[in-house]
């Protein structure tokens, strides 16, 4: 489950130095393999990534996905101990201060140097990941002897896997550790579903798990809007999709927000584009005149309506 990914920048004159920003998202930190810090626009600061599928392997395949697939894996495996490690020293160097003091956060907004969360996103879906558990049982260890007890820790989920016994036994223990889950609902209806997301992964299953999930906690809705072809969602998408929301909180799930928002890195496919900020905004007076009790947030591509 992609929370961005974008051909890394090289500062001139700092070789191998990778800097953050919204527009670039490097997999990597100083040599990390598995965990990374980002500038997060939907964090609106720093998120500590981690990911469980180096091997770019994903359920779905996302015409917006910005993961980079043309270029070959470089490690397929994930080497738990070593996580642990790269995990451990980056949020050491976070507490000693030095993090922000690093030149890849140099263009970093001062509001912006916080570390606001650690994320399970990286390059595919991470309760595919056989130890899920076990990693995240890691996680909430590590951080908290590194004296971040309560620094949260979110799944970035497409909401297929969430069904699978072991991956509930991760998500309780990361409600007991205050943690959050951001589903990705992209569409309303089975057709626009395939469009985008394209998966042989029946939508009803993703609804269901939705739901399931939603009646066991809160779960933030994160609903990506692009332009495929030159065609934004059509209203009446949009008005399916209000529909599937409903029906979660009608069946008893709880969303805690929606997030509406588009592209802000290069996609996989040429023929995606992303919403303009008016178009963006659009949408979400639209789902926030259906769904008046549900909270909505938009993020932008920053191109003007
Ligand atoms: S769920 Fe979609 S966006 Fe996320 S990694 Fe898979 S293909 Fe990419």
């Amino acid at each position: 489950m992609s929370k961005d990914t974008d051909p890394a920048a090289v500062r001139p004159g700092e070789p191998g130095v990778k800097e953050v920003s919204v527009a670039r998202h490097p997999r990597s930190y100083r040599g990390s393999t598995y965990v990374y810090a980002v500038l997060s626009r939907r964090a609106r600061g720093i998120s500590i990534g981690i990911n469980l599928n180096p091997d770019k392997v994903c359920n779905f395949d996302c015409i917006y996905c910005q993961v980079d697939r043309t270029t070959e894996p470089r490690m397929r495996r994930v080497d738990e101990a070593r996580l642990r490690e790269e995990l451990l020293t980056l949020l050491r160097e976070a507490r000693g201060g030095g993090l922000f003091q690093r030149p890849e956060f140099q263009s970093v907004p001062e509001p912006l140097r916080v570390l606001r969360d650690i994320t399970f996103a990286g390059d595919g879906e991470p309760p595919s990941y056989a130890n899920f558990k076990g990693v995240v049982e890691d996680v909430l260890a590590i951080k908290k002897a590194a004296g971040f007890a309560d620094l949260k820790v979110i799944l970035l989920t497409n909401a297929t896997l969430i069904d699978r016994p072991k991956v509930k036994e991760a998500m309780r223990l990361m409600d007991r550790d205050h943690g959050e889950f951001w589903l990705k609902l992209d569409a309303g209806t089975e057709e626009y579903y395939r469009l985008v997301d394209r998966t042989t992964i029946p939508f009803a299953k993703v609804l269901a798990n939705i739901l399931d999930a939603a009646r066991e906690r809160p779960v933030v809705l994160q609903s990506l809007f692009v332009r495929v072809r030159g065609a934004g969602p059509p209203p009446e998408e949009i008005s399916a999709y209000c529909d599937r929301v409903a029906g979660i909180t009608s069946g008893g799930g709880r969303v805690s927000l929606i997030q509406v928002y588009t592209l802000a890195r290069p996609p996989a496919e040429s023929f995606v584009a992303p919403l303009s900020d008016g178009e963006i905004d659009r949408i979400a007076g639209e789902v926030r005149r259906r769904l008046p009790g549900v909270p909505v947030e938009t993020f932008y591509c920053g191109a003007p309506a």
